[in-house]
């Protein structure tokens, strides 16, 4: 989802939030949107540019999968064991999980997904690819 979505209704969501959770609701409004810098992290390290228009293109027009670390159920996880010990980790998986839901729902609208839910499925795939691929 186009981060301008997730500033509109992330906003939206956060103002009927307020009356629950107060002036935490503007750590679940920025955690709901930063965490796609790791769509501008990946961008740097695969194409060794900090160009962050074309970072932009290459998500939108790329069909390839890709693993984004902040996009996995390992976040998820280790956010969810972090907000056991301090409630900044609670309202940063609740932006967190926000964000997942708007990039689920818009992405059921595309016949592919471009990247993978979980870092350990990935590696794992990745090793196992090796293995078949070395008694071919
Ligand atoms: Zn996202």
């Amino acid at each position: 989802m186009l981060i301008q979505y997730h500033i509109l209704f992330g906003f939206i969501i956060c103002f009927f939030l307020y009356p629950v959770y107060g002036t935490n609701i503007v750590i679940i409004f920025l955690a709901s949107i930063l965490i796609d810098v790791d769509h501008y992290i990946f961008y740097i390290v695969n194409q060794k540019s900090f160009n962050i228009k074309k970072a932009h293109e290459f998500f939108v027009l790329s069909e390839s999968t890709f693993i984004l670390p902040f996009h996995t159920a390992e976040f998820l996880v280790a956010l969810l064991f972090l907000s056991l010990f301090h409630s900044f980790f609670f309202f940063v998986l609740f932006g967190v999980v926000l964000h997942f839901i708007l990039d689920i729902t818009d992405e059921t609208r595309f016949d592919y997904i471009g990247r993978f839910p979980s870092l350990i499925w990935y590696l794992a795939r990745k090793v196992n690819k090796e293995k078949f691929k070395n008694k071919e």
